[in-house]
């Protein structure tokens, strides 16, 4: 990726209107209507190796997205001189928050400056605290094991499923204890985990349940959004993903009391009504990231559409190919976020070339994937710190921080980060059907060198 370059806004719509009729009601894992051909295989010499690369010079779709009304909505905010959402009861932030709930399907939305303040903010409104236990998965970003640290809770650990890269439910019921309050579980790449499972063990044991849904903008699971799901859903809207202003979160759920106490925590403690009622940060989101927002939202559905369409021609193309297999999507998935895609690396049949080989031959094709999160998170020196504060050794006891430590043993986790393989999508996904042959004929042009490859 050298430089990156702008769709115009023409070449975009007209993307757009081919795209929608494939993506309408896209079952991933219904009848195949695309070509059902497997990857199409394309010779020469590795670039690796002198030869010439498959896509030279490739550049992506820009990502985040900018136009020029976003520029004006910003330049309009500045103006104004209100550029704290406590300016203006009817200002950015407010409208961004109903936007955001009537694109999800929630009765509301509360904005924060990151998903890692919506997670802590959901913590602390329902009130959680030192002794309580929250679990959650080791294959994230720190912002969801911090959202629950903050407010001094214990993060178990549950292992993840090899194939979805998923938390998995059953590993979560396992590690239930007396003093769990919640799930958080996390829609990992922006798909949706195994929500269905999730609820039931949710509802057996009287949990709540907090989705991480950082990534996971439009996803959609057995034809509901992911967000409203579980009590409450956390969005990011850093940079990277694929709505974004910078540094900002979003808070949504159908539980209007639950989201007027986030309003409250998030609002250094106050309430609406202006007064100081409990602990609380101060976390609020301002005008100028909310400007941004309301811009990015105009392109958010139609964005999805493609990075459907797209995922979904992938899905077709390295359908049978064994060397790479994308995420496995549980049933009743509807929509993908596609924040990532993914794919594991299967050692057996690549003949001696390990993932980083074919990671680094790849990339002299010009094609740029990466191996994601180098170590689970419960491999991390934040679980000895914990250990050895005095906060937590006065709220857990010696045996159950033991137990802990002890729990840290997750091997689909680890074997996930050693053979993950992915796409940074939120602007590579947006790119035309030819881009997507560029990655497959990239990949398998590397397949098919494989044994010479290995000699080197
Ligand atoms: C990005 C992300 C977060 C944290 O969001 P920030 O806005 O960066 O604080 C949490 N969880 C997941 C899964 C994420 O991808």
């Amino acid at each position: 990726m050298k430089e990156e370059k702008h769709i115009s806004r023409r070449k975009f719509i007209s993307t757009v209107s081919t795209a929608t009729a494939a993506v309408v009601g896209a079952q991933f894992l219904g009848p195949l209507s695309l070509a059902e051909t497997g990857p199409t295989p394309k010779g020469g010499k590795l670039a690796l190796l002198g030869g010439k690369p498959v896509a030279p010079n490739k550049v992506w779709p820009k990502w985040p997205y900018v136009d020029e009304k976003i520029v004006a909505r910003i330049t309009d905010t500045v103006r104004s001189g209100k550029w704290c959402r406590i300016d203006n009861s009817n200002g950015n932030v407010t409208q961004f928050e109903h936007a955001f709930a009537d694109l999800i399907g929630a009765k509301g939305c509360v904005c924060t400056g990151s998903g890692t303040q919506s997670l802590h903010t959901v913590v602390e409104a329902m009130g959680f605290g030192p002794g309580d236990e929250i679990i959650t998965s080791p294959y994230t970003d720190m912002g969801t094991i911090q959202g629950i640290l903050a407010a001094r809770v214990l993060p178990v650990l549950a292992d993840i499923e090899k194939d979805s890269f998923q938390i998995d439910p059953e590993d979560v019921e396992r590690k239930i204890t007396s003093h769990t309050v919640a799930i958080m579980p996390i829609h990992i790449m922006g798909q949706p985990c195994n929500m269905g499972r999730i609820m039931e063990i949710a509802e057996k044991h009287h949990l709540r349940v907090i989705e991480d849904a950082c990534q996971a903008h439009l996803a959609e699971y057995k034809g509901k959004k992911v967000g409203t799901i579980g009590d409450a859903g956390c969005f990011s809207f850093q940079s990277s993903k694929v709505i974004s202003c910078g540094e900002g979160g979003g808070i949504t759920s159908n539980d209007l009391k639950l989201l007027d106490d986030c309003y409250t925590v998030q609002n250094h403690g106050t309430n609406r009504q202006g007064r100081s009622v409990t602990i609380g940060p101060k976390y609020r989101m301002n005008e100028l990231e909310a400007a941004i927002l309301l811009g990015q939202m105009e392109h958010a559905k139609e964005q999805n559409e493609i990075r459907n369409r797209n995922a979904r021609y992938l899905y077709e193309k390295f359908k049978g190919f064994q060397g790479l297999v994308p995420q496995k999507l549980y049933e009743g998935t509807t929509n993908g976020s596609f924040y990532l895609y993914t794919w594991s690396f299967r050692d057996e049949y690549w003949d001696g070339i390990t993932r980083d080989m074919f990671l680094k031959a790849v990339a002299a094709e010009g094609i740029g994937l990466s191996p994601y999160i180098k170590n689970g998170l419960h491999r991390e020196p934040w679980t000895d710190n914990i250990i050895s504060r005095k906060s937590y050794q006065a709220m857990y006891s010696p045996g159950r921080l033991q137990q802990f430590k002890e729990e840290l043993t997750l091997p689909n986790c680890d074997w996930v980060c050693a053979h993950m393989v992915m796409l940074w999508a939120s602007g590579p996904l947006l790119a035309e059907t030819k881009d997507m042959d560029d990655v497959v004929n990239a990949v398998m042009k590397v397949y098919e060198n494989r044994k010479e490859l290995a000699q080197k």
